[in-house]
């Protein structure tokens, strides 16, 4: 069996999709979704002819190879790996039908049937206690056991000129900003008001966006201890571990990071420092399955568990189900659909993808679903085509 083809859509759902498909010669297609970025449909173009002729099976050369061919020497990270991310969910979809079986049981086996899974409720409706209460109660409506609010950039001070200059939300993201005492007691009484909705028994988890400095996300940390939250996510900026490490050696409430970092070695640090109670990684963005599970793997070594991050369709949410049901160290996966009314109708599953708030993992070959194509061309983006 040899790689013949490889051919990409982007729809635009709450974030853009960036869809796979790689083509064997005797007539099996495998599906892969990648974290989104401009460029990326060109990333995978490019990588065609590293990638034909190949035999599809060999996943972990074939993931070295297109590390190398977009990254010269062979260092790692940025969109050149969401790219290749996407392309290996595929090869998995492909080489778990060539053998018909489920991708988990190529990863070395089940420890759960059923994920459970966490509904990101993002900034809510409007910053008032009230509109958070509901937002939270609307989740628990639909089955979900877990649920997550973005706490960063809801204070209304924050789009006053002297802090965005014009510039808008996006770009207050990751700049290390102040926290105002209005800022630090509209948080507290939000989350307050979730934890009072939903009941002490609900999982409940905040995002900062790497919002913040050191000092002030610590000070955060103390004032949200009394909610018992399932963790405290992405306080500080990305890029130095040695800062994140100061705030989750001084927070009362669990340091969840990762989702933007590539690759087992752009999380080596993360987890061998001990900087985060819980590893974070974005399934079709790290590197892919395996990847994701080499991450796992050395985490689980420290007890670290791992949440895998998720804003993908059902396609890379499945493709990350599957690896979270084959490592030991699993806590939960993301989901970011609740506002995407034609989630779930992206694909043939059966039945509804997530029930209960958990992903049953379909005993099919491979990933195990069928997109609907109908569905997806009704919205592909228009600087997109369908599969090209
Ligand atoms: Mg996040």
């Amino acid at each position: 069996m040899k790689i013949s083809d490889i051919k990409t859509t982007s729809l635009q759902a709450n974030f853009e999709w960036v869809i796979v498909r790689v083509y064997t010669d005797d007539g099996l297609v495998g599906l892969g979704e990648c974290y989104y970025g401009s460029g990326l449909e060109a990333i995978i173009r490019r990588l065609k002819p590293v990638l034909i002729g190949e035999d599809p099976h060999n996943i972990d050369w074939l993931f070295q190879k297109m590390i190398r061919a977009t990254s010269g020497a062979g260092s790692m990270g940025g969109l050149a790996v969401n790219a290749i991310s996407g392309i290996e969910l595929a090869l998995w979809d492909i080489k778990g039908q060539a053998l018909s079986t489920p991708i988990y049981n190529l990863l070395g086996g089940r420890y759960r049937s059923a994920i459970r899974t966490y509904a990101d409720c993002g900034h809510g409706d409007e910053p008032t206690p009230a509109s958070w209460a509901e937002r939270a109660r609307g989740a628990l409506a639909r089955g979900f056991g877990a649920i997550k609010f973005d706490i960063d950039n809801i204070a209304p001070e924050r789009f006053a000129d002297r802090f965005h200059v014009g510039l808008g939300r996006g770009w207050l993201q990751g700049q290390q900003q102040p926290i105002a005492k209005a800022e630090m007691d509209l948080i507290v009484s939000l989350v307050g008001a979730v934890r009072e909705a939903i009941g002490p028994a609900v999982d409940f988890a905040v995002d900062c966006h790497w919002n913040y400095n050191t000092r002030d996300v610590i000070t955060l940390a103390h004032e949200l201890a009394p909610f018992k939250l399932m963790w405290l996510e992405d306080p500080t900026p990305p890029d130095n571990i040695a800062a994140l490490k100061r705030v989750t050696d001084n927070s009362p409430v669990p340091i969840c990071c990762g989702e933007n970092h590539y690759t087992r070695h752009g999380l080596r640090e993360m987890i061998t420092t001990q900087a985060v109670d819980i590893i974070q990684p974005d399934v079709p963005r790290v590197g892919g399955l395996l990847e994701a599970k080499k991450v796992a793997d050395l985490a689980d070594i420290y007890y670290i568990p791992m949440a895998a991050h998720n804003i993908s369709s059902p396609i890379g949410t499945l493709a990350a189900a599957h690896v979270c049901a084959a490592i030991r160290n699993f806590a939960i996966l993301e989901f970011h659909g609740q506002d995407v009314p034609w989630w779930n109708d992206l694909v043939e599953a059966g039945d509804l993808l997530i029930q209960d708030g958990y992903i049953a993992l379909p005993e099919r070959p491979g990933l195990g679903i069928t997109l609907n194509e109908d569905v997806a061309r009704a919205h592909v983006r228009s600087d997109s085509a369908f599969f090209e």
